[in-house]
């Protein structure tokens, strides 16, 4: 069985993240997307909160599950028995890091392999961070996140906003 590993920050989960899993689903026999901490960024949906929106929208999907790990993915990969961590490539800026990132995984765990997906066009510019932002000038987010999720992103937003 072809198993493959999803990670990211996913806060909130967008439609880019759920093109690429729609995607990757198919080519994978299982699909596990895992909600990492990243320590860097502070987040606006806590890990269960999160592990609820995605699990909601990735329902559709069979062969997708969803987890949490607070460690090294690689070493996650491993323990799952999956030899492929599945990454989106959008712009030119993400190309850098995710190079780096794939190396570093490869160093821990020699047997994981780094699968890179081009962004669909439709979703090359669009980010958690970007979603943050438009909902916070109360743009429309129908074309950007799960139309599941948009009122709490929209609540929440809305509730940091307030002094
Ligand atoms: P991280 O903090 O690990 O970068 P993100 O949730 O921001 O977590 O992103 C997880 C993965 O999904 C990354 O590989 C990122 O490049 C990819 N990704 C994010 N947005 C998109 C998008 N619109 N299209 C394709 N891939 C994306």
């Amino acid at each position: 069985m072809k198993i493959a590993i999803y990670p990211g920050s996913f806060d909130p989960i967008t439609l880019g993240h759920l093109n690429l899993i729609k995607r990757a689903s198919r080519v994978f026999d299982k699909l596990i997307v895992c909600v990492m901490v990243n320590s860097a960024k502070k987040p606006l949906f806590t890990v269960e909160e999160r592990l609820a929106q995605i699990r909601e929208v990735v329902a559709r999907f069979d062969n997708v599950e969803v987890d949490f790990w607070d460690g090294l993915v690689a070493e996650y990969a491993g323990a799952k028995g999956a030899r492929v961590i599945v990454r989106g490539l959008r712009a030119l800026s993400d190309y850098e890091k995710e190079c780096q990132m794939a190396i570093i995984n490869k160093k821990i765990n020699p047997e994981v392999e780094t699968f890179f997906l081009a962004a669909s066009e439709k979703y090359m510019y669009l980010s958690s961070s970007a979603v943050k932002e438009m909902a916070a000038f109360g743009a429309d987010l129908t074309d950007f996140a799960p139309r599941e999720l948009i009122a709490a992103i929209e609540e929440r937003i809305g509730g940091n906003k307030k002094p």
